[in-house]
């Protein structure tokens, strides 16, 4: 390539990052999980999909090795044999059998963009380390979807360096989405199986969904969330017994014994099983609450209460999760904590000032009676209705979208009989 090839391509570059950049303003970003079927492989695909984290590894620490008397823009990314240790400490060569150059390339961009913020951070006088080996290599960069992945059909996904397509769960919640545009992915090795996290771009109010009616929620710091509807979601997920036993296990085995590797291996898997249903609960909560038009809830001091009075079973709690998804979206309203939504009647408009935290039920003199939390989440949306020439009702990112009006029958029409 001339040099003049080489400027122009560069412009042709920066030009088409330009153009995406803008049209993905224009879109919602979304991130999928997907699980590969780990049963459903043969030998060869099995033995491949785990190779490719160990070559990654290896040309990670041969990368680092080369860094030691070169640049790293001088490493050859189409390299074919790495350099490494083995058991013994011996040199020895290793093929790079499976890795595509698309994912040689995305481990050395890896490097580099650790070494850029490493840099940052020195710039900014914090303390820094330097990169150092690895001994497990757990997450892969595919960039080009088409090149180094793509979905056959809902069920199974070719990728780079495997032959025949592998099965996965839970691509169809995406594929059918009319405009759905797949970005790059992340290719996880994790304790409990392989996973593919796919990065999604959809153009907003794509999504012809026809949503329910407006709901409010009432976040109980103690067990749950209550909608206006009367509806509650526990939000706790508890340890298991073997996640218990495993912790006192870990404490007796000798430091550095290889019975507490195993262990500590074993528990690692136990945390992420957790995990994984902290999550699946959050995301369930979650999905059924953004099936309504908007969502009222007012704004509570999540960090606080991990100190505070509830101390460890917060921890278990799936409440955080589920706030840092619900604020991502933008028909979620927040309303100031000050706004007094279990004083109010929504009957008669009477405050009444004697509600205290203790009394489960609300009870005006009116004769209107219900339980505190579903009366406190009706008034949600009620209150952010009334609050319309004040500064209440502004999502979480900083849009009006306080309600034209919300009468008291619509929001009663969704009471439980
Ligand atoms: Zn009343």
């Amino acid at each position: 390539m001339t040099e003049e090839e080489r400027i122009a391509k560069n412009a042709r570059i920066k030009e088409k990052g330009k153009a995406t950049k803008l049209k993905r303003k224009e879109q919602v970003c979304r991130v999928f999980r997907l699980k590969i079927d780990f049963s459903h492989l043969n030998n060869a695909q099995a033995d491949a999909l785990k190779m490719l984290f160990v070559e990654a590894k290896w040309l990670y620490n041969d990368v680092l090795t080369f860094m030691n008397n070169h640049d790293i823009n001088d490493y050859d990314y189409k390299v074919k044999t790495v350099q490494g240790l083995d058991k013994d400490k011996n040199t020895v060569m290793r093929e790079l059998e499976y890795l595509g150059s698309q994912m040689k390339q995305s481990v050395i961009q890896g490097i580099k963009s650790s070494l850029k913020s490493l840099s940052a951070s020195k710039k900014n006088k914090r303390k820094t380390g330097k990169l150092k080996y690895k001994s497990e290599y757990n997450s892969i960069n595919l960039q080009q979807y088409g090149v180094t992945y793509k979905f056959h059909d809902n069920n199974r996904l070719r990728l780079q360096g495997i032959k025949k397509p592998v099965k996965i769960e839970g691509a169809e919640q995406f594929l059918k989405q009319p405009g759905i545009e797949i970005a790059n992915a992340k290719l996880l090795n994790e304790p409990d199986g392989y996973y593919l996290a796919v990065t999604t771009f959809q153009n907003k109010g794509s999504e012809t969904k026809k949503y329910k009616s407006p709901i409010g929620i009432d976040i109980g710091k103690k067990t749950s969330i209550t909608t206006s509807e009367g509806k509650k979601y526990k939000i706790f997920v508890g340890e298991t017994e073997r996640l218990k036993k495993l912790q006192k296990r870990t404490a007796k085995r000798k430091k550095g014994s290889s019975n507490r590797y195993k262990t500590r291996k074993l528990l690692r898997k136990e945390y992420q099983k957790l995990n994984n249903r902290k999550l699946d609960a959050a995301n369930k909560i979650v999905h059924e609450l953004l099936e309504h038009e908007k969502v009222y809830m007012q704004d509570e001091n999540i960090k606080g209460w991990h100190k505070g009075l509830f101390g460890r079973t917060v921890q278990h709690s799936v409440l955080g999760l589920v706030k840092i998804k619900l604020l991502k979206n933008e028909r979620v309203v927040v309303l100031s904590k000050n706004i007094a939504t279990t004083k109010k009647c929504p009957n008669c408009g009477k405050i009444n000032k004697n509600i205290t935290l203790a009394d489960r039920k609300f009870e005006c003199e009116c004769g209107y009676m219900e339980d505190r939390d579903i009366h406190a989440a009706r008034n949600m949306i009620l209150l952010s209705e009334e609050n319309t020439c004040g500064t209440q009702g502004i999502n979480a990112f900083g849009e009006d979208v306080r309600p034209a009006c919300l009468s008291i029958d619509t929001v009663m029409a969704g009471r439980p009989r």
